[in-house]
């Protein structure tokens, strides 16, 4: 079995957090089969989730594996630690580019900082090897979380307007070869009509 081999430590195929979660919140282990999940565009290739309102449900559809209680148990669990955060120690709020950005000169990581000006609080991030070792490593690099904001806003929105205009384009093609398409249908009937 796959999985088994997975445990054993094979790196190509670990177990990874979204297989784990998969097998957790798979309700076909307690004997229901729910189908119609996902809907793919075949134009687009774009997978979009459907609502569990309608998805196809069959109930009793195999013999459960697992007792229901202990699985809802589990589903309260995953659903309260997606709440807490688990990356957030001592119920901390976790500043969203912890760990995630790095510093363009010495590659270490910026570290977050809360910050009073003012009676006003506000985060910035400093490269952490000059707030560890001092300036013979390197500098402050101090960029508010605000403006990192506003830069990944902005790269957010002008992907977004790069998404919806090859959209456009891609309908265009789609509704040019349709028509195209159409009139070819056309003609052939009319040829085999004469
Ligand atoms: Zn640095």
């Amino acid at each position: 079995m796959k999985h088994i081999i997975a445990i054993n430590g094979s790196p190509r195929s670990g177990w990874v957090q979204t297989a784990v979660k998969r097998i957790l919140t798979n309700e076909l282990y307690i004997g229901a089969l729910v189908n119609h999940k996902t809907v793919t565009s075949k134009i687009y290739k774009t997978k979009t989730f459907v609502p569990v309102e309608e998805q196809y449900r069959h109930e009793n559809f195999c013999e459960p594996i697992i007792d229901e209680t202990i699985w809802k148990q589990a589903q309260f669990l995953l659903d309260q630690r997606a709440k807490i955060n688990p990356r957030s120690s001592g119920g901390r709020k976790m500043h969203r580019y912890a760990g995630i950005i790095k510093c363009a000169e010495c590659g270490a990581s910026l570290v977050a900082r809360t910050r009073k000006w003012n009676g006003n609080e506000y985060v910035e991030y400093t490269c952490n090897s000059f707030h560890r070792y001092g300036k013979e490593y390197c500098t402050p690099h101090t960029v508010r979380e605000s403006q990192i904001d506003e830069l990944i806003n902005d790269e957010v929105s002008s992907f977004r307007d790069y998404i919806l205009s090859e959209s456009d384009r891609y309908d265009k093609i789609v509704r040019d070869w349709l028509r195209k398409n159409r009139c070819m249908t056309g003609r052939f009937s009319c040829t085999l009509k004469r």
